[in-house]
Formats: structure tokens, C-alpha cells, sequence
């Protein structure tokens, strides 16, 4: 037995035998064309545009996420830059055949090199050249194998234009040898609840037929797995499927602890996706998303309208609304000006709001007006909140309009750093992860090739978490998590563990989180959440937790 480890995508695990993508297609030779540059040309751009159509056929047939995906690989197709990188190779009297390969190759090396969320479409492009090539030499594009029966698919990377048409009734999981957490495998594993491994070492030996354990949970693949090792991983399989198919409980850890876990969402049309995946209520409702292409600040009207729809979907349950956080990467054309130079770091949030008050108090009346016509129970916070003055402003406005409960969003680290003296001012906060990491690590979201600094499990910010995590716990106010963090079944035990008293998440994540939460104590949660504390950096402070939580499992 083996085990060869990569990064898991979820909470699942599946085996079976192995099957590979078929090799990509033999590399062409370098010689002249016969034809001609006009004629390779045209070849070229007949061959990119029936692959670029097929993709967004694809793309239409899959629907969703992979739609979006495949339409940005026919635009790849079709870029200008690389169209021009083909036709200056055609020029020097290359066929389009290597012309195609030559230069997607050099554009390959580019994205390679500028690493993280850039690096990783790398696959993208590949899949393209390929499809390209094989249109021009008239042969079928490599794809994934029919083997006539259930199969563990192993590839370097899945193209996307497969990945979205997966059938799920033959693919019992997927590992991959390249790409990351933030692939677009990655991504439409995670959306489509497929068991995978992505970036794992040595899956380039796996051969068609061995059989594998896939064990997401644990990033891991078990080759020659003995007998009890499979019979421990159906074991684990079924009990997940019991777990999604039980009863939806509220959340809470194994010895009682409630966890509120929340749906975050951008429009009252997910609110149903979100009761159904067992939301106990929203965790995060990001107003500016109802917003982005509006030219004009939205009425009182029209906001109530919008609000009323949400909270009528949560009779009786905490509905969390966030008041516009407009600029960096959600800019608003009514709030923020186009010429900061670094918007992140500028008017954005409640800094904007607070300068345009009337837009907020717009906003604050037509939340209180829909929380009057309407059953939930409705909490108000404001974003980006860096000061205890903000802290005050909001919270006295918010009341002042008739928002009962009121609170902030910490996302900025001097707000986690006199988290008591925010709490004494105002009557929860709700830690926003994805942009607490942002600044404490300097590194811009938006930016691949910061990537690798733009993990919550860095110290460093769990330990800003703690640190709000023990001022509620000291003030007897809540605090809740809305970042993608919350949605990591793992890093969810130690967010709890650090005080952390609801979780808000994407409604696809709730039920692994769910299954994770319900596997440790309070006091488990605390002893996991001090081993990732205590670590150097983020990758050590997963393993240390990982460490920490299975001499949990080996006691038990
Ligand atoms: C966050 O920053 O973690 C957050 C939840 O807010 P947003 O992602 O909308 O900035
Ligand atoms: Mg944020």
C-alpha cells in the first residue's frame, strides 16, 4: 500500500479502478508548410472557431458555473495575442499544426510562470492547443476514457470542457497530477460534489485497472489498498451518504454545542437552494451584489421590494444583511470614484457610506421597513469597519432607523486587534475571513500571483479570529464567520474552537461542515484550534490541525 497525497476537494471518498485520459496527441514536426502562409492562416482560424463554437455548445448543454468556465476558454481560443503569436510562426513558413502548438506552448510557460490563479488555467490552455490540433488534422480530441464501467478518472488536469459533462453515474471520483485548490476541476469538483484529489504526486504511475482509494477528506490516494482499508472507506462512504440523506439538524458539535450554520448569499432567488441545503437562516446577505450595474443609487422602494423577498424566506430564523460595501472588488458606479490608485486600501465600506449617508439611510429605512412587513429576525452589520468611532456611527444610525439588532463585519485588522473595546459599542460581529486575510497578509484577493499568501489558515489570522473570538465570549456577544474560510470542513472545527458561535457559508458546503462539526467537543475544537495557532505558516498549521483531530479519531 501507497499513499500518494494531493490537495481534496470536500469531505468525500470513493475507490475503484483507474482510469486514464488518453495521451495528448503526438507533437508535430517543424517543417515548412507546403501550403502557404494565407492558406495556414485560414486553416488556423477555421479550426479555432469550430473548437471555440463547441466549447460554448458545451458550455450551454452544462449550464451553471461550467458555462461560465467553457466561455471563457472559447474567448482563450479566440484571444487576439495568441491568434497574432500563430500568425507571426505562419509567416516564417511553420504549418498551423505547429504554429498551434508552438505558440499556445510559449503563452503556457508566460501563466506558468506568473503562478497561482494564472498558473492554474495553464490546463485551460492546453486543452484548446489540443482541440485545435486535432480539428486540423481531422482526428477526435483526447478525451476522457469509456471504460464500460465505474471508474476512478485519473488526468494531469481535467479539461473543463470535460469536466462539466462528467457523467457521475461512471466517474466515482477524479485525481489529477497538476492544478490546485483553485483549478477549474477544483472548482466544478467542488460545485458538483465530486470526490477529488487535485496536485497529487506520482498520479502520473496510477495505470488503468489498479484500484484506488480516493479520500478527499485526508487529500490522499491509497494504491493497493488491503482489504480493511476498503472496507474502512465504504464504511466512512456510506456513513456520509447517511449523513447528507438524514434529517437536516441545526448544527452543533458532538457534545451539544449549537453552531448556527448560514447560508451567505447575493440574491433573494438563492434563499430556497439555501433552506433546502438546511440553512438554519443567513449568515450573510451582500447587498451591493443586487446593485453592481446600477448607474443611480436604488430607491427606499425598490430596496424594500428586494429585502422583503429575502427575509419572507426565513419566517421566524436570523437573516444577517450586510449595507452596501461598495469598491476594490465590488465597485459601485453611485458610491466610488474610478482614480484611487489602491481601492482596497481607499473609500470603500462604511467609509463611503458614511460620507454618502443619505444612500445608507435609504438603505437602513428600507431594510427596517421590510423587517416591519416580515417574520424574520433581522440583523444589520456594515462592512470594512476599522475603528470604534465607525462602530458607533453605524450602530447608533442603524437604531436611529429602526434596525434592532446592528453589528460589524471584521475584516480589517485594527478591528480585530480592539475587538472588545468594537464590542462594547455594538451588539454582534461577524468576521469576514476573505478580506481579513487580504490585509493582514498584504496580499490583494484579486491577485494570482499572491495567492500562496492568501490562505485563512495562516496563524496570523487565526489569531486576529481568536482574538474576536474571546472579546465575544467575554462581552456574551455573538460572532460569527462569513468568509470562504467557514466553508473548509476542518478550518470550520478550529474557527469554532477560537469562538467562533455561527459559520455562514456557499449552501453547497453546509452539509460537509455539518458532518465535520458533529465529529468533535468544544473541547476538541479548542485543542485543534491551538495546534494550527502554534504553527509557522498556513500549510503547517492545516497539518497540525489534520494532526491534531485524528489523535481525536484514534482515541475514540
Ligand atoms: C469577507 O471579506 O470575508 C467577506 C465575507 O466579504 P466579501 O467577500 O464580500 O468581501
Ligand atoms: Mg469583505
Amino acid at each position: 500500500m501507497t499513499t500518494l497525497t494531493g490537495s481534496g476537494i470536500g469531505l468525500g471518498i470513493a475507490q475503484g479502478p483507474v482510469a486514464r485520459v488518453s495521451d495528448p496527441l503526438p507533437k508535430p514536426e517543424n517543417t515548412p508548410s507546403t501550403a502557404g502562409a494565407e492558406a495556414e492562416k485560414a486553416r488556423f482560424r477555421t479550426s479555432v472557431a469550430v473548437v471555440a463554437r463547441e466549447l460554448e455548445d458545451r458550455g450551454a448543454r452544462a449550464g451553471g458555473t461550467a458555462q461560465d468556465v467553457l466561455e471563457a476558454q472559447a474567448m482563450i481560443a479566440e484571444d487576439p495575442t495568441l491568434a497574432e503569436e500563430v500568425d507571426a510562426r505562419l509567416d516564417d513558413g511553420a504549418t498551423a499544426e505547429w504554429a498551434v502548438v508552438d505558440a499556445f506552448a510559449a503563452f503556457r510557460e508566460m501563466l506558468t510562470q506568473a503562478g497561482g490563479y494564472l498558473g492554474e488555467r495553464a490546463a485551460d490552455l492546453d486543452d484548446v492547443a489540443q482541440r485545435v490540433l486535432a480539428d486540423l488534422r481531422g482526428v477526435a480530441a483526447p478525451g476522457l476514457p469509456q471504460p464500460g464501467h465505474p471508474y476512478v478518472l485519473v488526468a494531469r488536469d481535467l479539461a473543463p470542457a470535460d469536466t462539466a459533462l462528467l457523467d457521475l453515474d461512471q466517474v466515482l471520483a477524479v485525481v489529477t497530477s497538476d492544478g490546485g485548490p483553485t483549478s477549474h476541476t477544483a472548482i466544478l469538483a467542488r460545485e458538483k460534489g465530486i470526490v477529488a484529489v487535485v496536485g497529487v504526486t506520482g498520479a502520473r504511475d496510477l495505470t488503468d485497472g489498479e484500484t484506488v482509494i480516493v479520500d478527499a477528506e485526508n487529500g490522499a490516494v491509497v494504491t493497493d489498498p488491503t482489504e480493511a482499508e476498503l472496507t474502512a472507506a465504504s464504511d466512512r462512504a456510506e456513513a456520509r451518504k447517511a449523513a447528507a440523506a438524514a434529517p437536516l439538524k441545526p448544527g452543533a458539535l458532538a457534545d451539544g454545542t449549537a453552531v448556527m450554520l448560514l447560508a451567505n448569499l447575493g440574491s433573494p432567488d438563492g434563499a430556497a437552494g439555501a433552506v433546502e441545503l438546511g440553512a438554519e437562516g443567513v449568515g450573510l446577505f451582500r447587498t451591493e451584489f443586487l446593485f453592481l450595474s446600477a448607474d443611480e443609487a436604488p430607491t427606499v422602494e425598490d430596496q424594500q421590494a428586494a429585502y422583503t423577498k429575502l427575509l419572507q424566506a426565513f419566517p421566524g430564523q436570523k437573516v444577517v444583511v450586510r449595507a452596501l460595501d461598495a469598491g476594490a472588488d465590488k465597485p459601485l458606479k453611485f458610491l466610488n470614484d474610478d482614480d484611487e490608485d489602491n481601492p482596497a486600501l481607499g473609500m470603500r465600506g462604511i467609509r463611503i457610506l458614511r460620507e454618502r449617508e443619505q444612500i445608507l439611510r435609504d438603505q437602513l429605512t428600507a431594510l427596517a421597513n421590510a423587517d416591519a412587513a416580515t417574520d424574520a429576525d433581522l440583523w444589520v452589520m456594515a462592512p470594512m469597519v476599522a475603528t470604534v468611532d465607525e462602530t458607533r456611527y453605524f450602530t447608533d444610525l442603524a437604531h436611529e432607523l429602526g434596525i434592532r439588532t446592528a453589528g460589524v463585519m471584521v475584516e480589517v485588522p485594527s478591528a480585530a486587534l480592539i475587538a472588545d473595546r468594537i464590542l462594547a459599542h455594538t451588539e454582534f460581529a461577524s468576521i469576514g475571513t476573505n478580506d481579513l486575510t487580504q490585509y493582514t497578509m498584504a496580499a490583494d484577493r484579486l491577485l494570482g500571483s499572491v495567492a500562496a499568501l492568501q490562505s485563512p489558515w495562516h496563524p496570523a489570522v487565526l489569531q486576529l479570529v481568536r482574538s474576536v473570538g474571546t472579546a465575544g465570549a467575554d462581552a456574551g456577544k455573538p460572532v460569527g464567520i462569513c468568509g470562504e474560510a467557514a466553508a473548509d470542513p476542518l478550518l470550520a472545527v478550529v474557527l469554532v474552537g477560537l469562538g467562533a458561535t455561527s459559520l455562514s457559508m456557499a449552501p453547497a458546503a453546509l452539509a460537509d461542515v455539518r458532518l465535520s462539526l458533529s465529529q468533535y467537543t468544544l473541547e476538541d475544537a479548542q485543542r485543534i484550534a491551538r495546534a494550527a495557532l502554534a504553527a509557522d505558516d498556513a500549510a503547517s498549521a492545516r497539518t497540525a490541525a489534520r494532526d491534531a483531530a485524528e489523535k481525536k479519531e484514534k482515541e475514540a
